[in-house]
């Protein structure tokens, strides 16, 4: 059985104050969400912040994006170390909006996957297609070529030790969620091609839906049978909409 996991991604968002207020509120809310386990991916810099925060709750943090180095040379970047640093569990790596705007192409995210996993961060896998993708009928072969890239380098087996998000670029941050069919279709063709390699880890792996979830919306995405959780971009900003959404995945 999968633990359900709900993941905010808060991108580049908040302040000291407001990301304290929304800790304060998620904590007190959070005490009734046994089962499903809940992380907030912070901007950097607010890490120890974070960490300070919510040590000693139960959830979990993480970040956004790191490095493919380990140090050196690289001014700007975040090394896995870094967050270990900060007791982050968690890193996203491929979020669409790193491919399309900061160029990573498959190769550099199944790097990242792989160095987080080394150092004992659970790497969130995103993938997804673009609208011109779907109406073009190539979704499945557009999330097969971007997990083919962390299965070559690193094996199937590695998968297990990540999540996968199935993030549709078309549904992110633009209030256009796919339906849950839509979804479920392809957490389902997801889930059937790793299992054609590896049942187990087909068995194991969480597939989180991402693009505009919401407090409405979550509970009929959240009961496919494929969907392990969720996500969350901008309803993760808000204490009580982030809740519900953790509450319909418990
Ligand atoms: C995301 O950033 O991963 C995301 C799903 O954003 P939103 O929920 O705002 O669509």
């Amino acid at each position: 059985m999968r633990r359900p996991l709900v993941a905010g991604n808060w991108k580049m968002n908040g302040s000291r104050a407001t990301i304290k207020a929304l800790l304060d509120g998620i904590k007190q809310g959070i005490g009734a969400v046994a089962k499903a386990e809940v992380v907030v991916c912070a901007p950097y810099i607010y890490l120890p912040d974070v960490a300070a925060q919510l040590a000693g709750s139960p959830v979990a943090w993480g970040a956004q994006n790191l490095s493919t180095e380990a140090s050196g040379a690289f001014t700007g970047e975040i090394a896995a170390s870094m967050l270990q640093d900060f007791q982050c569990r968690y890193v996203i790596v491929g979020h669409s909006e790193r491919r399309a705007l900061y160029g990573e192409s498959d190769a550099v995210v199944a790097k990242k996957f792989a160095v987080a996993r080394a150092a004992g961060l659970v790497p969130i896998l995103c993938v997804g297609e673009t609208l011109d993708e779907r109406e073009q009928g190539v979704t499945e072969q557009v999330v097969a070529r971007q997990l083919q890239a962390v299965i070559e380098l690193e094996g199937i087996a590695a998968l297990a030790d990540g999540v996968i998000a199935y993030e549709p670029v078309w549904a992110i941050g633009t209030g256009k969620t796919a339906s849950p069919e839509q979804a479920q279709d392809v957490h389902a063709f997801i889930r059937r091609s790793l299992a054609a390699v590896d049942g187990a880890v087909a068995d194991k792996v969480q597939i989180l839906y991402g693009g505009s979830m919401n407090a409405a919306n979550a509970a009929s995405l959240l009961a496919q049978a494929d969907i392990d959780g969720g996500l969350i971009g901008g309803a993760s900003l808000k204490a009580e909409d982030f809740l519900t959404i953790c509450r319909a995945a418990n």
